[in-house]
């Protein structure tokens, strides 16, 4: 009953690209291919192609108590406790384990769920997998390069792809474009 409204009160909030200006509507081909144009300045980033594996052990001490709970052991992070919610900065959005960029501000949108959500991501930056923890089947996506776990894939985000990534705020690492912003 109680999921039930949260579902409805969920639904009743509109979906907002916050980043989108009118009239300078982006393909999300053009959002994918100027990525690198978020970077901040003289910024080095790895690439999917360069794997990271470290062993359990060396995850818990790489990563804080919340981000190895989510990464490493496909928690969750309570609704509404990511600062990065209301991040709104231009800038990249980088894997917390081992820095592989995997979304631009551009990619964010506003989606009310209290997770940091958007609605494609940088080409290459998740492999996708099926669950079956809450009964029905959810999409999964990990980091490509060290396979850490980020979140879930819903089919009811905003145009133009009608994706959802929603993604747990201590799986991320915020690079503001303009480190003086
Ligand atoms: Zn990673």
């Amino acid at each position: 009953m109680k999921r039930r409204s949260l579902l409805k009160a969920l639904a009743a909030v509109p979906f907002v690209a916050h980043a989108a200006s009118p009239g300078k509507e982006k393909s999300v081909k053009e959002l994918q291919e100027n990525w690198k144009t978020f970077l901040p300045a003289g910024a080095t980033v790895p690439s999917p192609a360069e794997p990271l594996k470290l062993s359990k052990d060396e995850w818990r001490k790489r990563l804080p108590g919340p981000s190895f709970n989510v990464m490493r052991e496909e928690g969750t992070e309570r609704a509404g406790t990511s600062p990065l919610n209301d991040e709104k900065r231009a800038g990249i959005y980088a894997c917390a384990g081992c820095g592989l960029p995997v979304f631009t501000s551009e990619m964010k949108f506003e989606s009310g769920t209290g997770w940091p959500s958007f609605f494609t991501t940088i080409p290459g930056a998740f492999d996708m997998k099926k669950d079956f923890y809450l009964i029905y089947p959810r999409t999964e996506y990990h980091c490509k390069r060290c396979g850490g776990h980020h979140g879930h894939l819903f089919d009811d985000g905003p145009p133009p792809t009608g994706q959802r990534y929603c993604n747990n705020g201590v799986a991320l690492k915020f690079l503001p474009k303009d480190a003086k912003a």
